[in-house]
C-alpha cells in the first residue's frame, strides 16, 4: 500500500519500523543520507518517485516524529532540500529535477538563494541584477545581499532581469548558477550573533546556461513566489526539511557522532539558524525553576507553549503562509524573552560558558531575524490584509489609490 494512503498511525508505524531496522549510528552521514533518499522516509513530502512519499506535510510531520523517537539522525537540510526542490516540481523542467535532485537529496550540494539586493528588498521586483543574453548563455552583473549560507553553497538560485523595456515584474527570469566560478565574488556578512551566516555576492560577467532556466522566461517573477510561499510556509512551522542540520557536514563521518554535536550545540562551524522545536526546549529548560515561583514567568511559558500548539497546527495544515509565518516570528521574539525574564544569569553569558553551548543565547538575539526574513512582518501584515481580507491595496508613491 503506498504510504499516502495509510492513515496517520499507519503512517508512524511504517516509518518507526524503517528507522529501527536501518538507522546505524556508525554509518557515515553521507550513506545513511542517501540510505534515506532511497527509502523516501527523509524527504517524504517529496513526490514518490523523486526521493519521497509523496505525503502531506501533516504526514511528514508524523514520520519525523517516528525517526525522532526512533533516535535517529534526520535527512539532509538547507534551501535544496526545502525550496529549490519544491520550486522546481511546481515550474519544471524535468531534466533540472534529474540533474539536480540526486545531489541534494544526498546532501551532496548545497545551496543559496540570490534574491536580496541593496534595493530590492521587499520590492523584490526591482532586482537590477541583469542577464544578457549571448548565444546558450547568459551574463550575469550585480549584486546581492544577505545571502544565507553563500559561504557555504555549490548552487544558487538566482532571480536576473532579462528585459528592462517591460514592467519590472514581468522582466524578471529564475535561473540556477554554479557558483565555484570566477565571477562570483561571495563576501560574508557578520551578524549580532557573531556569526557570519549571511553574505553579499558579487556577480561580474558570470555564467549561467540557458537551459538552467526554472520556468519560462521573463516569467521568473511566479517561480520566485511559488519559492517564496513555500519558504513563508515552512519558516512557519520552523520546518527544517525534517532534519537536524542545514550544515556542510563531513559526509565520511559517522552519522551518530554528528547527530550529537548537533543535539549539543557543539558543531565547530557551520550555517545553523535556530530552527524547529528545539529553541523550544531549550527555553523551557532554562526557566524550569522560575516557572514555579514567578507567576508572571510562567504565564508566558504557558502562553508560548499554546501559540506553538496552534503554530504547529496551522503550519501542518498549511494556513495562509504569511499568517502563520508572522505568528512563527512572534513566537521567537516572545521565546526569547521568557528565556531573557526567567531564566536567570544563565542566559546572559557567553556562548562558551552555556551549559546548552548557547543555543538560547543565540536564538536570542536572532529572534528578530525571523520578523525580516523571508519578508518582513510588514509586508506579511500587507498580503494578510490585502490578499486574504480584501481590505483596499496600500497606496505607493508612483501608483496612489486613495481619491486625490
Ligand atoms: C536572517 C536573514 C536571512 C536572509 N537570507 C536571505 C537569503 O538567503 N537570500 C536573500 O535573497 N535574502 C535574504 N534575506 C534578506 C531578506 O529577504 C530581506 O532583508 C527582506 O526581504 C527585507 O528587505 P530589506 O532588508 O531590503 O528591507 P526593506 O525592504 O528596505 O525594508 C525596510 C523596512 O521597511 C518596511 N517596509 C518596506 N516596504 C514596506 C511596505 N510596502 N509596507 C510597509 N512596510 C514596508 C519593512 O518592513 C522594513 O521594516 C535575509 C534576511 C535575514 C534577516
Amino acid at each position: 500500500m503506498a504510504a499516502d494512503a495509510l492513515d496517520d498511525g499507519a503512517v508512524y508505524d511504517e516509518a518507526r519500523a524503517w528507522y529501527e531496522a536501518n538507522w546505524d549510528p556508525a554509518m557515515p552521514v553521507g550513506r545513511w543520507w542517501q540510505t534515506l533518499a532511497d527509502s523516501g522516509w527523509g524527504l517524504s513530502w517529496w513526490p514518490n518517485d523523486r526521493f519521497g512519499r509523496g505525503l502531506s506535510h501533516h504526514q511528514s510531520s508524523i514520520a519525523d516524529r517516528a525517526r525522532r523517537d526512533a533516535g535517529a539522525f534526520g535527512p539532509p537540510n538547507g534551501i535544496g532540500v526545502t525550496l529549490v526542490a519544491p520550486t522546481i516540481f511546481h515550474h519544471g523542467p524535468e531534466r533540472l529535477l534529474d540533474r539536480f535532485l540526486p545531489s541534494i537529496a544526498s546532501g551532496e550540494a548545497l545551496w543559496c538563494q540570490l534574491f536580496s539586493e541593496p534595493a530590492a528588498g521587499s520590492d523584490l521586483a526591482a532586482v537590477a541584477t541583469s542577464a544578457t543574453r549571448d548565444g546558450d548563455t547568459w551574463i550575469i552583473n550585480g549584486q546581492k545581499v544577505w545571502t544565507s549560507g553563500g559561504h557555504l553553497a555549490d548552487w544558487a538560485v538566482l532571480m536576473a532581469r532579462t528585459d528592462a523595456t517591460v514592467p519590472k515584474h514581468r522582466g524578471i527570469s529564475f535561473f540556477i548558477i554554479d557558483l565555484h566560478q570566477p565571477g562570483v565574488d561571495v563576501r560574508p556578512l557578520r551578524d549580532m550573533t557573531g556569526d557570519s551566516e549571511f553574505n553579499e555576492v558579487f556577480l561580474t560577467d558570470a555564467v549561467v546556461h540557458h537551459e538552467d532556466l526554472i520556468g519560462e522566461l521573463n516569467d521568473g517573477w511566479r517561480a520566485a513566489m511559488t519559492m517564496l510561499s513555500v519558504e513563508r510556509d515552512l519558516d512557519a512551522v520552523g520546518h527544517d526539511g525534517g532534519g537536524d542540520v542545514i550544515n556542510d557536514v563531513d559526509l565520511s563521518r559517522p552519522a551518530g557522532e554528528v547527530q550529537y554535536e548537533q543535539a549539543h550545540g557543539t558543531e565547530s562551524s557551520g550555517f545553523s539558524y535556530s530552527t524547529g522545536s528545539r529553541k523550544d526546549e531549550v527555553t523551557m529548560a532554562l526557566v524550569s525553576d522560575t516557572v514555579a515561583t514567578d507567576a508572571v514567568v510562567r504565564d508566558a511559558a504557558v502562553g508560548a507553549y499554546m501559540e506553538r500548539q496552534v503554530l504547529d497546527w496551522n503550519g501542518a495544515r498549511q494556513v495562509n503562509a504569511s499568517a502563520v509565518k508572522f505568528q512563527n516570528a512572534e513566537l521567537c521574539r516572545r521565546l526569547r524573552d521568557l528565556g531573557f525574564a526567567g531564566g536567570g544569569m544563565a542566559t546572559q553569558l557567553g556562548r562558551a560558558d552555556q551549559p546548552d553551548g548557547g543555543h538560547f543565547l543565540k536564538s536570542a538575539l536572532f529572534a528578530q531575524g525571523m520578523a525580516i526574513a523571508g519578508g518582513t512582518d510588514e509586508i506579511q501584515r500587507n498580503i494578510v490584509g490585502e490578499r486574504v481580507l480584501g481590505l483596499p491595496k496600500e497606496p505607493t508613491p508612483t501608483a496612489p489609490t486613495a481619491p486625490a
